[in-house]
């Protein structure tokens, strides 16, 4: 029976069935296994990881899900398998990470890095010629950017690329990028699917059988494997994602447009809003706008700090997708406003506090 994802969330990755068993994989911590089957050691595999990518490929669509230490570890994974010098097509400001990793190795000769606003499908087709791989982050963060993932898809697939889709913002609840074309979908657990903002891990998950077992045979040598604990939490944390979702984006809504009518603010990121650049591909891939917010303050920089440290509820802090709402000025670290981050920028992560309580502290603080 083919189950709706708010059902997979609940029961994939769980041990078989049987009577006595346990409903919950438990916490397994080992760094060897009785020798006899493919499990031989512990960065090979373990029966925490193998259930929380059961429920990630089977909520994403794909053959195969591997799981990784970070965000950054997936992403890292997925570089090092490309050919020397292969040709990578990538947006400027994707999460600073990636962008760092994409650069280093193209200063070093690994790659070539082709940066490009992928939200713009003539400059991607134009950049896409003799790509091995399309790199795209829907919706971006900060600037919520969001590309056309099934025209990525096709440009990539004309052009003999692979495409990757970092949906870390979407969640595969939102978003669905190997139904829309895309080879590979990355997640940085970390953030929504953990959701408690006590854990680090990613996640990439493959349409391709194949790839996703060369991907874990780079997690095998490269050892960037998640910890039990983080990998336990992580499934945990999937349980409840579509409920949390499904309340931090109906918050996250409403105060994206009470900050559109806020005189102390000059412009709202959020992706099903009228005013939203990109709202029509949105509403095509999107089932909503997500938890996450970005807007503007009046004035400059320091005033849009002001607002952050005046903040008595919503905690001023980075990160993002946990239980409690989140708020950071992206332009505090060097990088991003090289990356043309407005520095009036702020980032909103929307949880599940009360939506007055949270408005009445976002209305303080802009005060
Ligand atoms: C946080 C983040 C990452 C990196 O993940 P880590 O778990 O922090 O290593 C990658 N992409 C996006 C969109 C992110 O928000």
């Amino acid at each position: 029976m083919e189950h709706r994802k708010d059902t997979i969330a609940i029961v994939a990755g769980r041990p078989e069935a049987v009577p006595g068993a346990p409903l919950n994989q438990g916490l397994v911590p080992a760094s060897t296994y009785r020798a006899g089957t493919e499990r031989i050691y512990g960065r090979d595999g373990n029966p925490g990881w193998e259930a929380l990518e059961e429920a990630l490929a089977a909520l994403e669509g794909g053959a195969r899900c591997v799981t990784f230490s970070s965000g950054v570890a997936a992403s890292a994974a997925v570089l090092a398998e490309l050919p020397q010098g292969g040709l990578v097509v990538a947006p400027a400001a994707p999460y600073w990470g990636v962008s760092v990793q994409l650069r280093e190795r193209h200063a070093a000769g690994a790659i070539v890095l082709r940066e490009v606003d992928t939200t713009d499908l003539e400059a991607l087709d134009r950049a896409a010629e003799g790509a091995s791989l399309v790199w795209i982050e829907t919706p971006s963060n900060p600037r919520m950017d969001v590309t056309d993932i099934a025209a990525a898809a096709t440009i990539a697939a004309a052009n003999g690329a692979r495409l990757l889709v970092d949906n870390t913002f979407a969640t595969p609840l939102l978003q669905a990028p190997i139904a829309l074309g895309a080879d590979l979908a990355l997640h940085s657990a970390t953030k929504l699917i953990g959701g408690h903002s006590d854990l680090v891990l990613g996640a990439v998950i493959a349409a391709d059988g194949e790839v996703g077992a060369r991907l874990r045979a780079r997690r095998q040598l490269d050892g960037a494997t998640p910890g039990a604990l983080e990998a336990f939490l992580a499934l945990r944390g999937i349980r409840t994602l579509p409920v949390r979702l499904e309340r931090a984006q109906a918050t996250a809504t409403t105060l994206a447009d009470r900050l559109s009518e806020h005189p102390g603010v000059t412009a709202v990121r959020y992706p099903t809003r009228r005013d939203h650049p990109h709202r029509g591909v949105a509403a095509r891939q999107m089932s909503g706008g997500g938890t996450m917010i970005a807007f503007e303050t009046d004035g400059d920089g320091e005033r849009a700090e002001r607002v952050c440290e005046r903040l008595r509820l919503i905690v001023h802090a980075t990160s993002l997708g946990g239980v409690e709402s989140l708020m950071e000025r992206r332009g505090r670290y060097e990088s991003e406003i090289a990356n043309g981050t407005p520095p009036t920028l702020i980032r909103l992560s929307v949880g599940l506090e009360h939506v007055e309580d949270l408005w009445a502290d976002l209305d303080q603080a802009l005060a």
